[in-house]
């Protein structure tokens, strides 16, 4: 199956730490999703801003190839807790 995506300006996107378990499916897709350092949880990379108090990650305008990787790995976890805002 081809899925297309139109290219729009992602503003932000964030990962909820409380309901990722790891189960590595985002990871699998590449960059920008990597383990996080206590290898329970996985999280936005290179560019990602860290909020504790909300045990969210978020990740801020993102690049066009990164948005591509996010829009996959939302739409692939299974618990959804990849989202974005456009
Ligand atoms: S696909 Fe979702 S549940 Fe699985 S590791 Fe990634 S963020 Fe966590």
């Amino acid at each position: 199956m081809t899925v297309g995506y139109t290219a729009k300006s992602m503003i932000s996107a964030s990962i909820g730490e409380p309901e990722c378990t790891a189960c590595g499916v985002c990871i699998d897709e590449g960059e920008p999703f990597f383990y996080s350092p206590n290898y329970v949880t996985a999280w936005f990379g290179i560019n990602n801003k860290y909020h504790v108090e909300f045990k969210m990650h978020f990740y801020d305008y993102p690049t066009p190839s990164h948005q591509f990787v996010i829009y996959l790995a939302a739409d692939m976890c299974p618990n959804e807790c990849i989202m974005y805002v456009e």
